[in-house]
């Protein structure tokens, strides 16, 4: 009834030169070997590949597939270390990137240029909850000849996957819900199309991130209380988004479950739940979120998401701190934002948690 944590580094050979399936665990571990088909089969897609981190997939997935001269289009509210990826290691290898609006399909039409090898996406995107049109990008980028790679760690399989909309490869960090306990920090990738599997399984080996049998066996647990999880997740965030609507302290609630949210009509079609995130920005002064952050007793103040514990946290000087401030300011990740990462607990005790914070400000 489950896989075995493989703690083992190196196989017998038959005879010398004859290998077994296995000979070195960085090229493959039958515990890594079960978590890999299974991030393929959630993602309806024919390849898996699992990694030590996000960080260390999105890494691979770079390294593996682009070189000096290649020229990325993203989102301009991208995860603050994937942003810091591409804009402070790989820009010294000469790959260059270009920022738009996500929520705007013809923006990624007009950063296209002759060395467009790549447009990576997040939707909805972090922390702003805005959408990406994947059918609209895949459909742009694919009649240049890109690759499409979705980051679909926020929604996880269960309410989104990609490649249904024509993206090429989905990028996860396990770190959040498919690992879904906070006791792990992993990657992964999947995608259907071999060529592409073939270079991302090479520098997957070649350059090593990949996870110990230990982690992947915490995420093949994760997964299988996923859809429960997902679930629970997006009725106690919804709620929690409704509640925050109508709260006097909440200048305006993100949430795409909203019938506010400008695209909620396309969260309906590619989302099967609008998730457990939700982002909102605060009246008050500029130390508003100092007193919110304070008194909460059952959300924690923490980085991350996608836990069973409910997190909150202010994205401007956590999470995306990295980002230069006028970038901050600019794209709308202003000192009164916070975002939650809705868990699982009684969605009663979370909303008077906040409400009692709230009234504290
Ligand atoms: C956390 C996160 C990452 C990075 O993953 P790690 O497991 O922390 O390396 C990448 N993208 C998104 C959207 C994330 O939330």
């Amino acid at each position: 009834m489950v896989v075995p944590v493989y703690q083992v580094s190196t196989y017998r050979q038959l005879e010398p030169g004859v290998e077994g399936p296995y000979v070195y665990s960085r090229s493959g571990n039958p515990t890594r070997t079960a978590l890999e088909n299974s991030l393929a089969s959630l993602e309806g897609a024919r390849y898996g590949l699992a990694f030590a981190s996000g960080m260390g997939a999105i890494t691979t997935v770079i390294l593996g597939l682009l070189r000096r001269g290649d020229h990325v289009i993203s989102v301009e509210d991208l995860y603050g270390g994937t942003r810091r990826l591409f804009d402070r290691i790989f820009r010294n290898f000469g790959v260059e990137f270009t920022y738009v609006e996500g929520s705007k399909a013809e923006e990624f039409e007009k950063a296209l240029r002759s060395e467009t090898k790549m447009v990576w996406v997040e939707t909805p995107t972090n922390p702003l909850l805005k959408l990406v049109d994947l059918e609209s990008v895949a459909k742009i980028a694919h009649e240049h000849s890109s690759v499409v790679a979705v980051d679909n760690t926020f929604m996880s399989p269960y309410l989104q996957q990609p490649l249904k909309f024509g993206a090429d490869i989905a990028v996860h960090s396990t770190t959040k819900y498919l690992g879904g306990h906070s006791d792990l920090v992993g990657g992964g990738v999947a995608l259907s199309d071999e060529e592409v599997y073939e270079k991302l399984r090479y520098a997957q080996n070649a350059a090593g991130a990949i996870p110990g049998p230990w982690d992947c066996w915490l995420v093949l647990r994760g997964i299988k209380t996923l859809a429960v999880r997902m679930d629970r997740h997006c009725t106690n965030a919804q709620r929690i988004a409704e509640f925050l609507n109508e709260h006097e302290k909440a200048a305006k609630v993100l949430y795409p479950g909203l019938k506010s949210h400008p695209q909620h009509e396309l969260a309906r079609k590619q989302m099967a739940g609008f998730g457990g995130m939700v982002s909102f920005y605060l009246k008050g002064n500029r130390d508003s979120y100092k007193n919110l952050l304070k008194h909460v007793e059952v959300f924690t103040v923490a980085e991350s998401l996608g836990s069973v514990e409910s997190l909150i946290e202010h994205p401007s000087s956590m999470t995306h701190a990295s980002l230069p401030k006028e970038i901050r300011e600019s794209i709308g990740v202003t000192d009164s934002l916070i975002r939650l990462s809705i868990g699982i607990e009684d969605v009663q005790d979370l909303i008077e948690d906040l409400s009692r914070a709230l009234d504290q400000i």
